[in-house]
């Protein structure tokens, strides 16, 4: 979501920077060949959003139905319109993208064209966090929205074979009003669609502690979602502890601030608490100053279950390949290493235990065939 960003500390330039300076040919053959071995590898996403995940293809295609919006419908001025400049520019398109939703015809699109770019990265599973709140107090019929969404999400396992599964958040900047409802859409038999699996949390967390959300989260798993909120994102560590006491989180979205407390990391460790880390959004949103900077290396020495994510991809100007590829060159990791990395988010998944072994065999596979000589 947008508005956890302070659009005055806009950081122009390129989210992804912070690589070495002067690559010899050695390294640049070497990248290549770990970008085209990440590019094949079969992946899960774990931390992505709906909205966040509309590329220029897909926001031309919305555009294209509502000749009325200001978003351009050509696909160059579009590329030009995504490159990313500061937080004031990535609100402007973020909200551009939710006032192209419209119908539950547009969720569909959205949800189908998604899965598209996904299953073209090679993700074969991915939890996609959906903030319905939004499109239901815009007046899209609830139950119009649950069926695009699990039309989308048939069709996409169908024809990409990417398995979509669903994460409800709350917009945390949307107060108590829109846990209620959000928290009704999710736990109400009669509405909540059959993809569902998790609760979230999203929005600041700067003024928005985690604590109130208590009730609503406790319902949510009564009706047997899991835990998963964003936290110590742009916090410090206590609200990582807050979102474990208090919102009983099975894994943490971000987590970056998890790094200056080590009885924390400690904590994530021995409980087996993934971080969904996402390296380009915590560069753009200013979470880290830099990606040398980013504690990544300090989760996984603390033995901490690290998975990488996109959050936001194409208004962050990134996607899961290129996570993965940051992640390689600050963990130094080899083809072994990118694979073990994989795994880790299937791992962490909700997915039944058949669907994780058919991944985690493909990864082998893979990796097995690639590395051959
Ligand atoms: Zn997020």
């Amino acid at each position: 979501m947008t508005d956890r960003f302070d659009a005055s500390a806009a950081a122009p330039g390129s989210p992804v920077s912070g690589a070495p300076a002067g690559p010899t040919a050695a390294d640049a053959a070497g990248a290549r060949d770990v970008h085209a071995f990440i590019a094949g590898l079969p992946k899960a996403e774990l931390h992505v959003h709906h909205v966040g995940s509309a590329s220029p293809r897909i926001v031309a295609e919305l555009a294209a139905r509502h000749p009325d919006s200001k978003v351009p419908t050509d696909p160059e001025a579009l590329a030009d319109y995504f490159t990313f400049t500061d937080f004031a520019h990535f609100i402007d398109v973020y909200l551009s993208v939710v006032d192209l939703i419209r119908t539950p015809e547009d969720v569909r699109l959205l949800t189908y064209e998604v899965a598209r770019d996904l299953a073209r990265q090679q993700v074969r599973y991915a939890e996609l966090t959906i903030t319905p709140y939004s499109s239901t107090r815009r007046g899209i019929d609830e139950l119009a929205f649950m069926d695009a969404i699990e039309d989308a999400r048939k069709a996409a396992e169908a024809e990409f074979g990417t398995v979509l599964r669903w994460c409800f958040d709350i917009p945390g900047e949307a107060g108590l009003e829109a846990a209620e409802e959000t928290t009704r859409l999710a736990t109400d038999d009669r509405i909540r669609p059959e993809g569902l699996v998790s609760f979230g949390l999203g929005g600041p967390e700067i003024g928005v502690p985690r604590p109130q959300f208590k009730p609503y989260f406790d319902r949510a798993i009564a009706a047997g979602l899991r835990s998963v909120p964003h936290a110590g994102e742009t916090t410090g560590p206590q609200t990582v502890w807050d979102a474990l006491t208090h919102l009983r989180a099975e894994r943490i979205g971000h987590g970056t601030s998890s790094a200056q407390d080590e009885k924390l990391l400690a904590h994530l460790a021995e409980h087996r608490i993934p971080l969904e880390v996402c390296p380009t959004s915590n560069i753009a949103t200013r979470a880290v100053r830099t990606l040398d900077e980013h504690p990544i290396k300090e989760f996984v020495r603390a033995g901490v279950l690290v998975t990488i994510n996109s959050d936001d991809p194409p208004m962050f100007g990134t996607d899961l390949d290129n996570e993965y590829a940051v992640a390689a060159r600050l963990l130094d990791l080899d083809e072994r290493g990118l694979a073990a990395l994989a795994k880790n988010a299937v791992d962490a998944s909700f997915l039944d235990e058949a669907g994780k072994t058919r991944i985690r065999a493909d990864i082998d596979a893979y990796t097995t065939d690639r590395l051959a000589p």
